[in-house]
Order: C-alpha cells, then sequence, then structure tokens
C-alpha cells in the first residue's frame, strides 16, 4: 500500500481525489474542518449536469474531452448518473442564439415541435424548435457527495486526524490564501417545487441577459441556476440574481411562476484566469483547484492526472505546473 497522502478539502475535488487514490491502494487521510459535505463547501450547490458539448460552445476543447470522461467515472463510484441528454431552447425572438449555439455544439441535433413532445411533452406548445445532445447527462451533487463521503469511509479512507505524508491541497476558494491567481465567480441557484411542469433533463434557455438551466431532481423539484458573476462573495443572493432566475424560469413555461420556492443558494467557483483548472506543485504540496463552473465534470479527470503524477510519476498532459522547477 502506498501513501501516506493527506487531501484538505472534502468537496468534490478532494474527495474524487480520495476515491481515485484510494482505489489504487493508497492510504489516504481527508481533512476538512466543517466535516461531512454540506453547505460550506461551493459543490453543494451546483446542478450536476455533466454536460461537456453544451460547456464546449464557450470553454476550450481540452474541457470537452476530459469532461468526457465524468459520467463513466462517477459511475463507477456508484454514483446515479442519468443519461438523459440535455435539451437547449430559446424563445422566439432569440432563435439567432440557437442557431450560434448549435454550429459551435458539432453534436447538437435539431429537434421538430414533433421531436420535441416526444422528449418534453411539456413543451412542445411553447417551442417548435429545440437543440439536443444526447450524450449528455447529470447527477444530483448533494446525493452523490453524501454517498461518496460513505463509499470512502467503509473503503478505509480516514476523516480527520493529522497531516501525515504527501499533502494534496483541494481547498477550493479558501487556497487563495496560496495560490494568488485564483479567484472567486459567483453563482446564485434556486430550488423550487413545482408539480404542473414535468422535464426529463436538464433544459437550458439561452437568453442574451439571463441564460438559465434547470435540472430535474424528481417529485417536481427543479434546481435553476445559474448567475456568474466576477465577486468572490461566497453569500448574499441579491434581489436582482434571484428575480432573473425566476424571470427566466417564468419565461421556460409559465407554470413555474405557481412554483414553491423552497431553497436559495449561493456560493462562488475557484476559477484561474483562463477558467481552466490546474495541478501546481508548489513546494511540497500539490494543488489542485480551479475547477470553475466544471466541478463535477473535470473533478475525475483532475484527480485521475494528479494521482498518476503522485504514484507513478507520469507529468499531467494539460493543466500541470510545476513551481520547483522554475
Ligand atoms: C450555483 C452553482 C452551480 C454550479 N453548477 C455546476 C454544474 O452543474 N456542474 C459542475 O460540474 N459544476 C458546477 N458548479 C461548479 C462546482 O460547484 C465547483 O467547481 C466545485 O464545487 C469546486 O469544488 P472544490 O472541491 O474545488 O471546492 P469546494 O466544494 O468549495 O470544497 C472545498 C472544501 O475545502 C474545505 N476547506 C476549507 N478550508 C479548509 C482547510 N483549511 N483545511 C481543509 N479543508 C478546508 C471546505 O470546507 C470545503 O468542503 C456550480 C457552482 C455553483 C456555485
Amino acid at each position: 500500500m502506498s501513501g501516506p497522502f493527506t487531501i484538505l478539502g472534502g468537496g468534490v475535488c478532494g474527495l474524487t481525489m480520495a476515491a481515485e487514490l484510494s482505489s489504487r491502494g493508497a492510504r489516504v487521510t481527508v481533512i476538512d474542518p466543517k466535516g461531512a459535505p454540506g453547505g460550506h463547501a461551493c459543490s453543494w450547490w451546483a446542478g450536476g449536469m455533466l454536460a461537456p458539448d453544451c460547456e464546449g460552445v464557450s470553454a476550450e476543447p481540452e474541457i470537452v474531452r476530459q469532461g468526457r470522461k465524468a459520467a463513466g467515472w462517477w459511475e463507477s463510484q456508484g454514483a446515479a448518473v442519468h443519461h438523459a441528454g440535455t435539451l437547449v431552447v430559446a424563445l422566439n425572438r432569440d432563435q439567432s442564439d440557437l442557431a450560434t449555439f448549435a454550429r459551435r455544439a458539432p453534436r447538437a441535433a435539431t429537434l421538430t415541435k414533433a421531436q420535441i413532445a416526444e422528449q418534453e411533452p411539456h413543451l412542445a406548445e411553447r417551442y417548435s424548435k429545440a437543440l439536443f445532445l444526447a450524450d449528455e447527462g447529470h447527477l444530483d451533487p448533494r446525493a452523490t457527495l453524501t454517498a461518496l463521503h460513505a463509499r470512502l469511509a467503509h473503503r478505509g479512507v480516514h476523516f480527520g486526524g493529522d497531516i501525515a505524508g504527501q499533502v494534496i491541497d483541494c481547498r477550493g476558494l479558501v487556497a487563495r490564501d496560496t495560490l494568488t491567481d485564483l479567484r472567486g465567480v459567483k453563482g446564485e441557484m434556486l430550488v423550487v417545487r413545482c408539480p404542473d411542469v414535468r422535464l426529463s433533463r436538464p433544459v437550458r434557455l439561452l437568453h442574451p441577459r439571463f441564460p438559465l438551466y434547470i435540472v430535474p431532481r424528481g417529485d417536481g423539484v427543479f434546481m435553476l441556476g445559474a448567475t456568474q458573476i466576477e465577486t468572490g462573495e461566497r453569500s448574499r443572493a441579491t434581489l436582482r440574481s434571484v428575480m432573473e432566475l425566476m424571470n427566466a424560469a417564468y419565461a421556460l413555461h409559465p407554470a413555474f411562476g405557481e412554483a414553491e420556492l423552497l431553497e436559495i443558494g449561493v456560493d462562488a467557483r475557484p476559477a484561474f484566469p483562463d477558467n481552466q483548472p490546474r495541478i501546481r506543485r508548489i513546494g511540497d504540496v500539490i494543488y489542485a483547484n480551479g475547477l470553475f463552473r466544471h466541478g463535477f465534470l473535470l473533478a475525475p479527470a483532475l484527480a485521475q492526472m494528479t494521482v498518476d503524477l503522485v504514484l507513478e510519476g507520469k507529468k499531467p498532459e494539460v493543466w500541470y505546473e510545476d513551481y520547483r522547477e522554475r
């Protein structure tokens, strides 16, 4: 058995790292002063979309390539991944945005009204055209992290205790104390109950000012997200943001006007200047960070590359910076 390794942080980055290390036989301790996964971690507020093609419309090709590994990795760890794809729609006045999106997402299929009716009957009355990304999936971040935490404990990963061996820092935005180019990008989200609308998959509404995604959580519950504001503020959802999210949901389908508001959430995503993650070695510590809006999408690839490095000395193909070599 190799190790020991100490992982600082028990968000999606830290837990995927612990899973990858322990599944390859290493001794692992995870230290997080807040204990089990919860609202203290940015990961708790995520939509849980595993949507590399949609993200590729505005993100680097590397993010798409690495993100394609995510669904299979999560399933290998026992997570329930829904393989229902993503539907993308736009209001009539924004149809040119749909055409632009289609050009940038080569795997997107165009659906007619009849095909929308087959996939999402509740949207067929309102949209005559949509894009469908069949290969995408989604998971429930809270259930997934809670189950992974329990699975790791069962597998012999220690939670709490003293630092020993190689330290891998996965503290998310808190690591700004060392990673001076790490910034926060605030995201606000809502959870609502709306039994009058049924959706089987994440739906994205393109909008020039208030793009929205809605992720079904089952039992009429939906996650609505998310704002993207350049500030490291980790609390304080504003009236404007909440209003915009609600307006966008209402625009997607007016039945959301009758939804019950269950939760307003907010946190800041840890991001480097190019919005791509990094594995960075500074002194004796390895930092894995900068997951930005791709926590569940890229944490598996980031963990695999980091573990290849610490167990096999294999340099990561991307996103690697060694400050000892400079
Ligand atoms: C509204 C919103 C929606 C999002 N939607 C998606 C989505 O659909 N798909 C997707 O892939 N990503 C999404 N994201 C992004 C994703 O949530 C982040 O990329 C991810 O959570 C970052 O994970 P992390 O583990 O680096 O940080 P965190 O989740 O913040 O975890 C850091 C952990 O470090 C711990 N910690 C703090 N200080 C210390 C210390 N001194 N020692 C040890 N531990 C410490 C904290 O308690 C915390 O548990 C979304 C984010 C937001 C805000």
